[in-house]
């Protein structure tokens, strides 16, 4: 099947293939659209069972870059890069340098950051053949605290500032006594748990692993549930914040909260899940547009800006997310269909 008609194909500018024979790269790199600025996106490293699926996922993942980035409210386009193998295995220092020459070949329309199987060691690499490469380094953190590089504060700052909007638009009220469940407690969900609670929340929360729960429960008096049982919790607010699909169609008639916001991404298992949850009274809060914190950060960090802009950038969260609740009630459309239309007015113009 050629690009052009394969089901995933929308408009992409650009979709380049590379094969290194001496290093053993073979990848694909997407960029989506450049409209509103440069397109940004991880990299994947995934043992892709074919170049069919390889490309299936790029071509995905380059669209939804554009749409995060625009929503977000950034000059910034999309797109994605994927490596053929298996990151445990196939992954070499001269793969990462064959890598970072094929992302050079953009010329600065695309760059590069990390995604699953990529990490900082690896974008340092690819950084050695082309400055078109985000990530390898952070100048600040946007509450002044010392940057270390990891995007998960800011993910966390906004994934709470958007939970505190979608709270306000639903009830009217802050967060003190509201309950909310979180579903996985890593990188970003322990820190927004931490949010939550000085802002006088209850927390429930899950996880497959007990280190997160402990913390939570000895540091915020959170109450621990099975990981099973999460998604059931009487509350305010379910926080998916582990895997994707945690919205599915036997997860979905047990939910009992009236709002999900939380930082995974691809919380819908599938479309029919949003108009579901739209039939149901349930207010969904876009994964892209509030998990939107660690694409800002990336932005910021590139662009000689300040932690004062970066945060008054992550706390456009809570606009926009009140933006979405407001049209999709006035309209009754699904959250998730508002944010699309929402992200197309910016980006195709
Ligand atoms: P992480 O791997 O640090 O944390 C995920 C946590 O979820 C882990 O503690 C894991 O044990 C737990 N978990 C896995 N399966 C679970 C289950 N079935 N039930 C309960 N807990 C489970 O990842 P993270 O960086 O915190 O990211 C969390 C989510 O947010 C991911 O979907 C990620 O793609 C998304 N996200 C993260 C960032 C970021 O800046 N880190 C940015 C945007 C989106």
């Amino acid at each position: 099947m050629s690009v052009f008609e394969h089901p995933d194909f929308d408009e992409h500018e650009q979709v380049s293939f590379f094969h290194d024979p001496i290093s053993g790269l073979d990848a694909i790199i997407a960029v989506h659209n450049t409209q509103l600025g440069a397109s940004l996106g991880g990299c994947r490293m995934w043992p892709y069972a074919n170049s069919q699926d390889a490309l299936t996922d790029v071509l995905r993942l380059a669209k939804g870059m554009t749409y995060k980035a625009a929503i977000a409210g950034l000059p910034q386009g999309g797109g994605k890069a994927v490596i053929i193998g298996n990151s445990r295995q196939d992954k070499t220092q001269e793969l990462m340098y064959a890598m970072g020459r094929a992302v050079d070949t953009f010329k600065g329309q695309y760059v590069i950051a990390e995604d699953s199987g990529i990490s900082v060691q690896d974008l340092q690499y690819m950084a050695t053949q082309s400055h078109h490469v985000a990530g390898t380094s952070a100048k600040f953190a946007y509450d002044g605290s010392p940057a270390d590089g990891n995007p998960a504060p800011s993910t966390a700052y906004g994934v709470f500032v958007g939970i505190k909007a979608a709270v306000k638009f639903a009830t009217g009220s802050d967060l003190q006594g509201k309950k909310i469940a979180i579903q996985g407690l890593g990188h970003v969900g322990l820190r927004l748990a931490r949010h939550l609670h000085n802002a006088g929340a209850k927390l429930i929360v899950a996880d497959i692993f007990s280190d997160g729960v402990e913390a939570a429960r000895q540091e915020f008096g959170a109450q621990v549930v099975d990981p099973l049982d999460i998604h059931k919790v009487v509350a305010d607010v379910f926080a998916p914040c582990a895997m994707g699909g945690a919205i599915n169609a036997h997860s979905l008639p047990e939910i009992s909260a009236g709002i999900i916001a939380g930082a995974a991404n691809n919380q819908l298992v599938s479309k029919d899940m949003g108009e579901q949850l739209c039939e149901r009274g349930i207010i969904y809060v876009p994964d892209y547009v509030i998990n939107a914190g660690g694409i800002i950060d990336i932005f910021h960090q590139r662009n000689e800006s300040t932690a004062e802009k970066m945060r008054s950038q992550l706390e456009q969260i809570g606009e926009t997310v009140t933006q979405i609740l407001t049209r999709s009630r006035q309209l009754n459309k699904p959250t998730e269909q508002v944010a699309n239309q929402i992200a197309e007015e910016k980006f195709r113009h």
